[in-house]
């Protein structure tokens, strides 16, 4: 081993390339359709739910409300075209109709209900897709800028890649054969940096005589957490 300098260069290409990575990950993640939108996409599919529902109720009890009008003109009609004579009959027949009259009354009612609870869904729906809308045009904008960043990342790990493989080809196989293992085992830190007397991989103090050996160019792990030391 005797290119710690350069696996120093190399270990510097592999972080960033890891910080890519991690990056890149995160950006991804974040490109998802969030859970917040998915919620208000299931509102709007509820309120949309909600108004079918009532346009339906509304036209039945519409129909309702006409067949039974129809049903007390075609009475009156009776009534009042002089086809009745019996005076009983006729009487028998003004109290049907006054029943139906008020009958009438109710479902109007339920027809003017129905028409309210349809405005009040269609208010709500109209207001969900909107909120949707927004939402989902902040996201499409968020996710369009974090593309922009993921093609970049790519760009930028590719020219990383470049450069790792030349600093490689530098070197023994052996050597980097070493400094991966290292990496692996030492998450992701095979080398670390003499900072004063300390290694800057787990803070230890090193003895004197390990800071000399770095100092002279010879290559010594740190007695603490195993990695190469290189100033
Ligand atoms: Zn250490």
């Amino acid at each position: 081993m005797q290119s710690i300098k350069l696996l120093a260069s190399l270990q510097a290409i592999d972080l960033e390339l890891d910080a890519d990575r991690r990056r890149y990950a995160e950006n991804k993640q974040a490109m998802q359709p969030s859970s917040e939108l998915q919620q208000q996409a299931k509102r709007v599919k509820q309120a949309e739910a909600q108004v079918a529902k009532w346009r339906k109720e509304r036209r039945l009890r519409d129909e309702k409300a006409t067949e039974h009008a129809t049903k007390i003109a075609s009475l009156e009609k009776k009534l009042y075209g002089g086809k009745i004579r019996d005076a009983r009959e006729q009487v028998a027949m003004q109290q049907n109709i006054e029943a139906l009259k008020r009958h009438q009354e109710t479902l109007e009612e339920a027809a003017l209900e129905a028409m309210l609870e349809l405005e009040e869904a269609e208010r709500v729906m109209n207001e969900a897709r909107e909120t949707f809308e927004a939402m989902k045009r902040a996201w499409i904008e968020r996710k369009s800028a974090l593309e922009k960043e993921q093609e970049a990342i790519v760009q930028h790990a590719r020219q990383l890649k470049a450069r790792r493989e030349q600093v490689a080809a530098t070197l023994p196989t052996e050597d980097l054969q070493r400094y991966e293992a290292m990496r692996k085992k030492l998450g992701g830190l095979a080398l670390a940096k003499l900072e004063g007397k300390s290694c800057s991989g787990c803070g230890a103090s090193l003895p004197t005589s390990v800071v000399q050996k770095v100092h002279e160019g010879q290559i010594v792990k740190c007695p603490i957490c195993g990695r190469l030391l290189y100033d």
